[in-house]
Order: structure tokens, then C-alpha cells, then sequence
């Protein structure tokens, strides 16, 4: 199935010259979304690890499928302030400023496998976070894994230098 054709692009959002990709026209196509997850499950069901870690909000809406048809545990690595427990949390640089996402301390224990989602890699910072974040507590990515990877933005490479493996369905060239 061509996953491309199925995410829509929404040229100059949210700002001129961005080019999303839109994955909720993929979310509402049946077979589409089907076939995503079941792609993704197939490559991880006989890997060894233990959790899924889901970057908010988008990593969630993959990940928490994913992890029900592999018998793994969810966990969420949230926005600043939002979950109740005690954190850890790890800063990213944003185009413009800086942003923060969080993981409860006690989300594993030290050593566990982690499998880290998000939607899309575009520069890889938001991925880079996930992966410090995961780090800290002691566990170990195995891989990280999205929907879409933009390569032109280096995304991948960043985080391939750093030893992590990444894996996406669809590559949208050029930007
Ligand atoms: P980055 O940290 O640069 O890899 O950006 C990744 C995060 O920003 C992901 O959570 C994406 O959902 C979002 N994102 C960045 N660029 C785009 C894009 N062109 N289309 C859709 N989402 C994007």
C-alpha cells in the first residue's frame, strides 16, 4: 500500500514554506491505518524488548495499538507538567526557543528495552529528547520508529550517529 498518497500535505503550515504531512487522513483510512500498524508490528514481534515509549501526542496514537497487539506496556513520554509523579524530564531546541517533555521516574526499571515512536523525524531533536530521556533512567533504545521520516532534514542520520537505529514506512524527499 502507498502510505504516501494517504498522508495529505498541507503546504505553509503552520508557517509559510513548511510542508506538513498530515497523518489524520491516514488515521481515517481503514485499510490505511491497518495496514501502518500491522507493518510496524510485524517488524517488532520478534524483537526482544520490553516498552514502547510514545512521544505526545502523535507517538501516542501508534504506539498504544502497536503495544496492545505485542503484549508490551505503554509509556507516554509527556509535555512539561503533565504527568502527576515525579519526573525526569529533557530539553529541546525548537526553531525558535526551546520546549521540554517528561517521563514518570519510575516508568522501568534500569535496563529495559525501550522501542521509542513518533509520527514523524524531521530534525530528529524531538527523537533526541525521547531517546535522553530514556537514557537517564537507565534503559536502552533498541530502536525509534515513525510513520515518516523527512531525510532532508537529518533526522535519522542524527540519531544513527548516536548509535540509536531508526525505522520509518515513508520518506517524503526533498525538504
Ligand atoms: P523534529 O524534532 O524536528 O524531528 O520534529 C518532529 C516533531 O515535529 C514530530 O512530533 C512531528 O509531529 C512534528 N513535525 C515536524 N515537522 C513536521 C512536518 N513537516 N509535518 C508534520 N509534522 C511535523
Amino acid at each position: 500500500m502507498d502510505l504516501t498518497s494517504i498522508i495529505r500535505t498541507i503546504p505553509d503550515h503552520p508557517k509559510p514554506g513548511i510542508m506538513f504531512r498530515d497523518i489524520t487522513s491516514l488515521l481515517k483510512h481503514p485499510a490505511g491505518f491497518k495496514y501502518a500498524i500491522d507493518a510496524l508490528v510485524n517488524r517488532y514481534e520478534k524483537e526482544s524488548f520490553d516498552f514502547i515509549a510514545g512521544i505526545e501526542s502523535r507517538g501516542f496514537i501508534f504506539g498504544a495499538p502497536i503495544s496492545y497487539a505485542l503484549g508490551k506496556g505503554f509509556i507516554p513520554l509527556r509535555k512539561a507538567g503533565k504527568l502527576p509523579g515525579e519526573t525526569v524530564s529533557q530539553e529541546y531546541e525548537l526553531e525558535y526557543g526551546t520546549d521540554r517533555i517528561e517521563i514518570h521516574k519510575d516508568a522501568f526499571s534500569r535496563g529495559a528495552r525501550v522501542l521509542v515512536i513518533d509520527d514523524l523525524i524531521a530534525t530528529g531533536g524531538t527523537a533526541e529528547a525521547a531517546v535522553k530521556l530514556i537514557e537517564k533512567l537507565g534503559g536502552v533504545v533498541i530502536e525509534a520508529c515513525f510513520i515518516v521520516d523527512l531525510p532532508d532534514l537529518g533526522g535519522a542520520n542524527r540519531l544513527s550517529k548516536q548509535g540509536i537505529p531508526t525505522f520509518s514506512l515513508v520518506e517524503f524527499e526533498g525538504e
